[in-house]
């Protein structure tokens, strides 16, 4: 099932979009405030619905922030500013829909389906790059239909660079979505977790596909 963040401060609205989501075969998860959304930001969520004036500061910000991170899950923008300037504002910040309040939810619903077809094949529920498979429901990872054994911190590495295709990531991105952690402190630890995913991705006789780009992180797909 397909994980939603959303990222609204009015709690009735809020809870009424979770809701309409819990029955309709998704799973929400519930953010009121920027910190909180950094929180429950993991790298299982598929895509994020985000509300613009929020407590603790400006969702467009944030949004253009997760967007310069490399970031590209589809977001949802929320708004009641019903101005052009708003809503362009709003597409040039990273968003990839919005829906202008009040909305209907079955609206807002048919938007969601249309966002998620494009990223995660809803049937399957499966990521693919290449020879590399991950079924996200049952938290399956295989290369060339070998299954491969992970960790669950390996696994949700996998998912976040598989989400990141033929992009350099850094080790901070890295820490901070996979780990949920700022950097320095955890480079080691990367390194040894990217090592041990390597081992199991790129076993002997199969073609690399996890690679180092020097001074700079990690790139998942063709080599750079
Ligand atoms: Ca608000």
């Amino acid at each position: 099932m397909p994980r939603i963040l959303i990222v609204e401060d009015e709690s009735r609205l809020r809870s009424s979009i979770c809701r309409t989501l819990d029955e309709t075969s998704h799973v929400a998860v519930a953010a009121g405030s920027l910190a909180e959304a950094a929180r429950q930001l993991t790298v299982e969520i598929d895509l994020i619905i985000l509300d613009l004036m929020l407590p603790d500061g400006s969702g467009l910000e944030w949004l253009a922030a997760l967007r310069a991170a490399g970031d590209r899950r589809p977001v949802l923008i929320l708004t009641a500013r019903d101005s052009v300037s708003d809503r362009v504002a709003g597409l040039d910040s990273g968003a990839d829909d919005y829906l202008i309040k009040p909305f209907s939810l079955e609206e807002l619903l048919a938007r969601i389906r249309a966002l998620l077809r494009r990223t995660v094949d809803l049937v399957t529920n499966q990521l693919q790059l290449g020879s590399v498979t991950v079924d996200l429901l049952n938290r399956i990872a295989s290369r060339d239909g070998q299954p491969l054994h992970l960790q669950n911190r390996q696994f949700e590495l996998l998912v976040f660079l598989m989400r990141h295709p033929n992009q350099v990531v850094t080790r901070e991105m890295i820490a901070r979505e996979v780990w949920k952690e700022s950097t320095a402190t955890w480079t080691n630890v990367i390194e040894v977790h990217v090592n041990q995913l390597r081992k199991q991705l790129d076993g002997p006789g199969r073609p690399p596909i996890l690679h180092t780009v020097r001074g700079q992180g990690y790139l998942m797909g063709d080599p750079p």
